[in-house]
């Protein structure tokens, strides 16, 4: 069968975006191009600017198998680092050739075998393939606090940091404590006037080492040898099998080791009886997305730092009136209050086969064929969609399998073999059904904490199988999901 040129569009540069654009120009794919709502590429790491922003995942093992990283200053990699790994990276492939800043996609349409896309600007354009890198923590969740409206301060979500704000001197409040607040109050801690941190759930925190590199490691590290050494990929493996493991086995020895490490953190940490109580967590450690913090208990403890645990009440003019009546006066509200997880490429409208509409099909939560891939939306293609692996490692190499299974995919539509891929109804509805069945069985659901992975129905929203079983999925499509021969597959 005849090669077909496809014309192939990308929605997001952020690190799945641009990890589609280098796959796709390498293998031969030339009718591409990449949309990105905003001027830059980075995604996440380009709308987070916040003191102390960090990725807990090694340094080393947080970049493209492909185009490692010898040059990381500290052994968590900061969010500025990050991001200039991502723009150096999009420079070296060629990638701005093909990208369109400042375009957000406003709509997508499967009409005639082909996606028509309509754009905020007015732009359109067509895809025979379309991937929809968009993310999946993008929308900033504001709580629904009293009064919020009426604060005199400054007060702004930590995904949109104001840098207009000077801190010094200053008396902020931080509300929240997953890993961004645990970062932010970190950063501060003993650098402003006054630092309260209002805790709602008390978090595991795992210690964590982040000292620096040298410039003799890092000059060390060019050599790709001793690069492979120090990052021990066989041992941080098994680290993320582990804790996959804990996930759907809280009676793990993985599970257990890591909540000793946690306890013993902050029973050697945390000096006063009384304050070590209030952070120590009443749930199931994992239940939560893991805190890995060198210096938090040491950042909580500054004289200038406190812990707020009484329960907010409202904001006034002039601060935060907890409930037990005192009113904390305060110059900076941060919300460090997460993300709406359930978004991926939404607001878009998206329709698919016959009509079929996205918002419908996920009406009771966000669901897709192993995470990739909807019925009635042939060639449509998620990176990091609804049901991936999120946890406490790399995004980036859940993303590398994704696409390794994606291609595979799109080459049978190239091979002109067969020009429209999607699962069966009944592949995603057995599927789904194995999911939440398993996503029953996960700390996420049995450990007796509210997290940012549940859905609206209290359902884990994650893969809740292991990592290994994951990364099997990715390696061959099973071909019968998407009503193909896998006989005539393998000819293709
Ligand atoms: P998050 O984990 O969803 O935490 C939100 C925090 O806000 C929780 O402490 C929550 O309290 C609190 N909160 C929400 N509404 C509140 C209200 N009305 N009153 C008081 N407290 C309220 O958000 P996040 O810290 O931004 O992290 C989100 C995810 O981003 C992480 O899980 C991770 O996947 C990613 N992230 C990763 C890194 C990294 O190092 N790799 C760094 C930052 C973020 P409750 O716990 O009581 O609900």
């Amino acid at each position: 069968m005849a090669e077909q040129d496809l014309r192939v569009v990308v929605l997001g540069a952020g690190m799945a975006g641009i990890l589609a654009g280098i796959k796709l120009l390498e293998r031969g794919y030339r009718d591409i191009n990449i949309y990105e709502k905003a001027d830059r590429v980075g995604g996440t790491w380009r709308e987070n600017t916040y003191p102390g922003l960090t990725c807990d995942v090694p340094s080393h093992h947080y970049t493209y198998s492909f185009e490692r990283n010898p040059d990381w200053t500290r052994h968590l990699p900061p969010g500025a680092e990050i991001q200039g790994y991502f723009e150096r990276t999009t420079e070296k492939y060629g990638l701005n050739e093909v990208i369109r800043f400042n375009e957000e996609a406003s709509s997508a349409e499967w009409r005639d075998g082909r996606w028509h896309l309509g754009f905020h600007s007015g732009r359109e354009d067509v895809a025979d393939v379309l991937i929809a890198a968009t993310g999946v923590l993008h929308k900033p969740r504001f709580p629904d606090i009293k009064g919020a409206d009426s604060f005199e301060g400054h007060l702004f979500h930590s995904a949109r940091w104001d840098h207009s704000v000077p801190l010094e001197g200053k008396r902020i409040g931080v509300i929240g404590n997953g890993s961004t607040g645990v970062q932010i109050i970190s950063a501060l801690a003993g650098k402003v006037a006054k630092l309260e941190h209002y805790q709602r759930t008390a978090q595991w925190i795992m210690p964590v080492e982040n000292g620096y590199f040298s410039e003799e490691e890092r000059a060390a590290f060019r050599d790709p040898a001793v690069l492979e050494e120090v990052m021990d990929v066989k041992g941080y493996m098994e680290a993320v099998e582990q804790y996959t493991q804990a996930i759907t086995d809280s009676d793990s020895p993985g599970s257990q080791h890591m909540a000793a490490a946690c306890l013993q953190n902050l029973e050697e940490s945390v000096t006063d009886p009384e304050l070590r109580e209030r952070l120590r967590p009443d749930h199931a450690p994992l239940c939560k997305r893991l805190i890995f913090s060198p210096d938090y208990y040491q950042a909580i403890q500054h004289p200038d730092s406190e812990l707020v645990d009484s329960g907010i009440e409202c904001i006034e003019p002039e601060g935060i009136r907890t409930r037990d009546g005192q009113l904390h006066e305060l110059d900076i509200i941060v919300f460090a209050t997460g993300f709406h997880p359930d978004c991926f490429m939404r607001p878009m409208a998206i329709s698919g086969r016959n009509g079929a509409s996205l918002d419908k099909l996920w009406q009771e939560r966000p669901l897709a064929y192993l995470a990739v891939s909807m019925p009635d939306f042939p060639n449509l293609f998620m990176l990091n969609g609804p049901s991936g692996p999120v946890g406490n490692f790399s995004l980036i190499d859940i993303a590398e399998n994704q696409w390794g299974y994606i291609e595979q995919l799109m080459e049978r539509i190239r091979s002109g073999e067969c020009p429209e891929i999607a699962p069966t109804m009944q592949a995603m509805q057995d599927y789904e059904a194995a999911r939440v069945e398993a996503a029953k069985q996960t700390v996420w659901f049995k450990g007796g904490c509210n997290s940012w992975y549940l859905d609206k129905d209290g359902i884990p929203s994650s893969w809740p199988w292991n990592y290994q079983r994951f990364v099997q999925e990715m390696a061959a499509p099973k071909w019968e999901a998407f009503g193909l021969s896998a006989a005539v597959a393998a000819n293709t």
